[in-house]
């Protein structure tokens, strides 16, 4: 059999499988509908700032990213935040409010009202949902700790990972630890508890980093070790099977090709691998296609830092969605990476859209700008315009692991199954944070091997 493997998609899911199975001796291929690697993980730099258009918060966790890394070289590299980068807050009448980082802390908090507090000490004694049911985030956690915990907590806390809605969400896709640890431990805080002792007895740390030059450091490190087998502006428009080879039809700078192959995995959006399965299998790509994506803008600004009145340490702030702000969240990128901004400046980043507000994506640059700089200057005390401004779209950013995801993920399954050799992996399946899809795309590639 050929040792050929043509991988769709060159963002982080296609790039390390592709590394993965390279390193293993096969013949990798990988292509890309964009100029350039990397998919969502793109850095941009002007007058000094980094900004991450995507991902700002890698967590360094799983083994599999880990080992990437380490594999890549980049390990010296890495940069690690400040010690107030721990410090997280939520929005409270337009006012950061800390959010409680030790389980004591629930219990001095002025988020939670008296009962909120005490609501939380029942969490132990509720029962799980038998049959392993799934509920959405709301009701599991609304269920498990009551009202006043979901919404100041969880429900911005869901707008800062999926820029979601925590009422649409699935427990059991989207947020898997919670929905195992109530099966395994019957308790969260019991659950989390034994986690937080087996990671001190195993000295095992978790921290988000950053690189000198960005997240785009982690993907060019790849690009460079993929250099020959990645074809850019290369986009999938149809794959079919016959004679027991996959064909794939791809559009290369304007130009109609096609490549045959035993070994396809695919990393791109759910919703552009349903447009290419349409032939091979119907039921498949109109589930796909149920997989909906949010909109986010990711706007950056840049001041000097006299200008920022409010100096709180920390990562940032997450707003519940009845604060009714068109703020998702803000990120104090220079304020955790120094390296971030010039000098006597400060970067942070705007989250705005996703499932609460998807409309206001559709906003002008203008229009967005004033009302997304005025609520900004509100909450942080700022006095005079910015000195930098970047603008980054997604029209269709993060998938949403509905309620209805379990069906689509049995209709991923199922595909697999049966069509020998194709293999769908990359952020629509098995978590969309960075580290989830490095290890989703470690696991596609032991599949490959054996
Ligand atoms: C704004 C934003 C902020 C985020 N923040 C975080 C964070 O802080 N921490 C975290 O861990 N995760 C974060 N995420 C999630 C995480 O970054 C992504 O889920 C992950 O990077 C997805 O990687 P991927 O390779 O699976 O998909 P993608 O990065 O989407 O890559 C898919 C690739 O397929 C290509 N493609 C599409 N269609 C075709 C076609 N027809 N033919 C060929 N190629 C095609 C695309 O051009 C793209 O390069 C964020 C995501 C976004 C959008």
């Amino acid at each position: 059999m050929s040792n050929k493997v043509v991988i769709l998609g060159a963002g982080i899911s296609g790039l390390s499988c592709a590394y993965f199975l390279k390193k293993k001796g096969f013949d990798v291929c990988i292509l890309e509908k964009e100029k350039t690697v990397g998919g969502v993980i793109q850095t941009y730099t002007e007058k000094g700032y980094i900004c991450e258009n995507g991902p700002n918060t890698v967590i360094l966790g799983k083994p599999e990213l880990r080992s990437l890394i380490a594999d890549l070289g980049l390990t010296e590299q890495m940069i690690f935040p400040s010690a107030a980068a721990k410090n997280r807050y939520i929005l409270r009448h337009k006012k950061l409010l800390k959010i409680p980082s030790k389980p004591n802390d629930f219990f001095s908090t002025r988020s939670l009202s008296i009962f909120g507090k005490i609501r939380i000490l029942f969490e132990p004694f509720i029962a799980p949902l038998p049959n392993g049911a799934d509920q959405t985030v709301a009701e599991f956690t609304t269920r498990r700790f009551g009202k006043e915990v979901y919404k100041n907590f969880i429900n911005p806390f869901v707008a800062g990972i999926y820029a979601g809605d925590a009422a649409t969400l699935s427990t059991r896709y989207g947020f898997k630890l919670l929905y195992e640890l109530e099966q395994t431990h019957k308790s969260i805080i019991k659950g989390f508890l034994a986690i937080a002792k087996e990671r001190k007895e195993k000295k095992q740390t978790q921290s988000i980093f950053s690189f000198p030059e960005g997240m785009r450091q982690l993907t060019i490190s790849l690009e460079k070790e993929l250099k020959n087998n990645i074809y850019c502006h290369s986009t999938v428009s149809a794959i079919t099977y016959s004679e027991n080879e996959y064909c794939i039809s791809y559009t290369q700078n304007g130009e109609e090709k096609n490549i045959k192959t035993q070994k396809v995995i695919s990393t791109i959006p759910a919703y552009a691998l349903a447009e290419s399965i349409q032939t091979l299998c119907l039921i498949t790509s109109e589930k796909l296609k149920q997989l909906e994506y949010v909109p986010i803008v990711s706007l950056h600004l840049g001041y000097k830092k006299e200008q920022v009145k409010n100096t709180a340490r920390g990562f940032g702030v997450l707003a519940p969605a009845h604060e009714n702000t068109p703020l998702l969240g803000i990120l104090f990128n220079s304020r955790i990476f120094k390296h971030v901004a010039p000098e006597g400046k400060e970067l942070f980043t705007l989250m705005i859209g996703g499932a609460r507000l998807p409309l206001l994506t559709k906003l002008p640059d203008e229009d967005l700008l004033r009302l997304a700089t005025s609520e900004f200057e509100k909450i942080m005390n700022v006095k005079g315009s910015p000195d930098f401004i970047h603008f980054a779209r997604w029209k269709k950013a993060i998938p949403q692991y509905t309620m209805e995801y379990g069906e689509i993920n049995a209709a991923i399954e199922n595909f697999e199954q049966t069509h020998q050799g194709f293999y769908i992996a990359g952020s629509c399946t098995h978590g969309i944070s960075v580290p989830d899809c490095v290890e989703n795309a470690w696991l596609t590639a032991q599949k490959i091997l054996i």
